[in-house]
């Protein structure tokens, strides 16, 4: 029980199985990259090598079993607050950093999706990370490391996780009772990540897709489409922006001639039509315009989202070139 289920992950594996056996344990971690199930598997298997009561990632002994059950008092997970990691969670986060261990021998401290770390929030970090606490490790988790403060990267050690490659997420998937069409959007979708993967085969995800279906297929007929697009979208970008950037890259492969490797399957017929009322070149642009405002709206930015969305619809509308 151990190392082996990271099973996804042999680079990763035996880098972090090397700096244990050597003693080489960085104060800091940045885990980044896809495969957000990989990096929790990473940094739990991290976090009982260095509590273990027998020296390693046991799986049994008291000390593993809290920390597999999520409720060893060293070792904390934390989340973002809503849209952002906000400052007075990093104050709380960096004090209790500086007190001494309760039951381990060392604290583990795992912050999940670093990229929405406001900027006071990522200095006070940072001031911590350059003094390091004694008997401490932050884990960071990232997707891209480009968007956090070079200053923090510097004072981790990077690790960097490969995506999952989609054919070995749609058998996952499968196997857990999915349906092909559904999990091959859904491996796409995720990017190389399983459980975000997952996340698309889920009740929610798949409502959102009959919604996003329904409106989408309209839009070129713009009018008022656009702006009741975009009141729906903003109640889950999260969801259809996603969507969104599948289906017109699906109108530029089709337009182009591909017709194996469409995300939307099923959706043949609509994607057809819908691609022989646009440019080549429009398109590309629209393509374009998508991925600007998902970064912008799904990004650590406070922006107003049914605007923005608005402004993206009413410029996926054919006749507007
Ligand atoms: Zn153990």
């Amino acid at each position: 029980m151990g190392w082996e289920k990271l099973e996804n992950q042999p680079a990763v594996s035996k880098l972090l199985q090397n700096s244990l056996a050597q003693g080489r344990v960085a104060h800091a971690y940045l885990f980044s990259g896809p495969d957000l199930n990989g990096k929790k598997v990473a940094a739990r298997l991290l976090a009982q090598a260095v509590n273990c009561d027998r020296g390693r990632p046991c799986g049994s002994c008291p000390s593993c079993n809290l920390i597999t059950a999520g409720s060893h008092p060293d070792v904390e997970l934390i989340e973002p607050e809503g849209r952002f990691l906000r400052l007075h969670q990093i104050k709380a986060l960096c004090h209790r950093a500086g007190t001494t261990t309760l039951v381990g021998r060392t604290k583990v401290y795992i912050l999940q999706e670093t990229e929405k770390l406001l900027p006071e929030g990522a200095n006070h970090l940072l001031k911590t990370l350059e003094e390091p606490p004694a008997d401490t490790i932050f884990i960071l988790f990232v997707q891209h490391k480009q968007v956090l403060l070079p200053t923090i990267v510097s004072r981790c050690q990077q690790i960097d996780f490969q995506p999952l490659p989609p054919a070995v997420i749609v058998k996952r998937l499968q196997a857990a009772g999915c349906n092909p069409e559904r999990a091959h959007l859904a491996a796409y979708l995720a990017a190389g990540d399983l459980a975000t993967a997952q996340k698309w085969t889920e009740a929610e995800a798949v409502t959102r897709k009959e919604q996003f279906l329904q409106l989408v297929r309209k839009l070129p007929q713009g009018k008022n489409i656009p702006f009741e697009a975009a009141e729906c979208f903003a109640e889950s970008p999260e969801y259809f922006l996603p969507l969104l950037q599948a289906w017109y890259r699906d109108l530029l492969v089709w337009h182009a001639g591909g017709r194996q490797e469409v995300y939307h399957r099923g959706q043949e017929k609509a994607i057809a039509d819908q691609a022989s009322l646009y440019s080549y070149r429009k398109l590309v642009s629209c393509n374009r315009i998508i991925d600007e405002t998902s970064r912008l709206i799904l990004g650590p930015h406070n922006v107003n989202v049914r605007l923005a969305l608005e402004a993206l619809l009413v410029q996926l509308i054919p006749a507007a070139k």
